[in-house]
C-alpha cells in the first residue's frame, strides 16, 4: 500500500527542509523556523517533537516514524560507528507508540529525518536516513549519500561512505556549537556578527595530539579570517594580539587588503568566561608556525 509509507508526506518534508537549508544553512533554529512545520495536504505538519526523540505525525497514514532527534544536551547518546548511528528505543515497553513507530521504520524501509542538536535550540537535519538494523533495544540509523534517490535505501558501501561524511560534518558542527556561543557569535578578529559566515577554527590542527575539539583550542573566525589564519597570513600571539604577515603588510593592493592590515596589533575579542578563552600554550605553539612562515 503506497500511502502506508507516507511517501508523499515524507517528500514534502524533505523539500521543505531543502528550502530552509538554502535560506539558513545546514544548521536550523527551532524557534520561529523548525517549529513552524511544513505544509502537506492543506495542513501544517510538525517536523519533529523537540521534547522527545521519536516522532510520528498525526497526519500520517502509515505506522512508521517521520523523525528522530538527539538534543544538544545529550550529544553522545547516539553511538556513532562506521555503519551509522545507534539510536535507543524509548524507555519502557516495546509496545509504546514511539517504539512501534521506530520498529515500523525498520520493517517498512521508509526514509526519515534525523535531527541532531548542535547547540541548544539548533538542529542539523540529516535526511534521508534509514533504519537498517536492530539490536535488543536500539536500531541502526544510516544516511544516504547527498543527491541519492530519496525513496530507495542505499546499498551498504554507499551507506558507509555517507555515514563517514555526516560524522565529519557533525563533528565540525558540534565544535562550532560550543565555540561560537563562547564568542557571542562574533569573529574574534573583526567582530563580524553573522553566524552563516562564522567558523570554529582549530588553533592546533585536529590531527595533532593537542588538537582536541574543545573551546580553548578554538577561535570563532569569519570565513576570511579563518582562511587567513590557516594560511598564516594572520597570526594570534599568546597575549591575544593579531599579527598580519610581513607579506601582506608590504603589499599594496586594494581596499580589502587595507582592511585586513588594520587589525595588525589589535587585541582579539575574548570569551567572557576565562575557562573558554584560547589556551595560551596552544596559541604560542601555533604562533611559532606563523612566525616561520
Ligand atoms: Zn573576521
Amino acid at each position: 500500500m503506497p500511502d502506508e509509507r507516507d511517501d508523499e508526506l515524507r517528500m514534502q518534508c524533505f523539500l521543505a527542509l531543502d528550502a530552509l537549508r538554502a535560506q539558513f544553512g545546514s544548521e536550523l533554529p527551532y524557534k520561529g523556523v523548525l517549529d513552524r512545520g511544513f505544509e502537506y495536504g492543506g495542513q501544517r505538519v510538525p517536523f519533529f517533537n523537540a521534547m522527545k526523540g521519536i516522532f510520528r505525525a498525526v497526519a500520517q497514514r502509515g505506522p512508521a516514524a517521520l523523525a528522530l532527534m538527539t538534543s544538544a544536551k545529550s550529544p553522545y547518546d547516539d553511538e556513532q560507528t562506521d555503519e551509522g548511528f545507534w539510536y535507543a528505543f524509548r524507555d519502557g515497553a516495546e509496545e509504546l507508540a514511539d517504539n512501534r513507530a521506530l520498529r515500523a521504520a525498520l520493517a517498512d524501509q521508509v526514509p526519515l529525518v534525523y535531527y541532531v542538536g548542535v547547540r541548544p535550540g539548533w538542529y542539523e537535519p540529516i535526511y534521508p536516513c534509514w533504519v537498517v538494523d536492530r539490536e535488543l533495544r536500539r536500531v541502526l540509523v544510516t544516511p544516504s549519500p547527498a543527491g541519492a534517490a530519496a525513496l530507495v535505501p542505499p546499498a551498504e558501501p554507499e551507506r558507509r561512505y555517507a555515514t563517514r561524511q555526516v560524522r565529519q560534518r557533525l563533528h565540525q558542527s558540534r565544535f562550532r556549537g560550543v565555540v561560537l556561543p563562547a564568542y557571542r557569535d562574533l569573529c574574534a578578529v573583526c567582530r563580524l556578527k553573522e553566524r552563516r559566515l562564522l567558523d570554529a577554527a582549530h588553533i592546533i590542527d585536529d590531527r595533532a595530539e593537542r588538537g582536541q575539539p574543545v573551546v580553548p583550542n578554538g577561535l570563532s573566525l569569519c570565513s576570511i579570517h579563518h582562511r587567513a589564519f590557516d594560511a598564516d597570513l594572520i597570526g594570534i600571539d599568546a597575549d591575544y594580539s593579531v599579527h598580519v604577515s610581513r607579506r601582506l603588510l608590504d603589499d599594496e593592493d586594494g581596499p580589502m587588503l587595507e582592511l585586513l592590515k588594520t587589525f595588525h596589533g589589535a587585541p582579539i575579542q575574548l570569551p567572557r568566561t576565562h575557562a573558554k578563552r584560547p589556551d595560551r600554550d596552544r596559541l604560542a605553539e601555533r604562533f611559532e608556525r606563523f612566525s616561520r612562515a
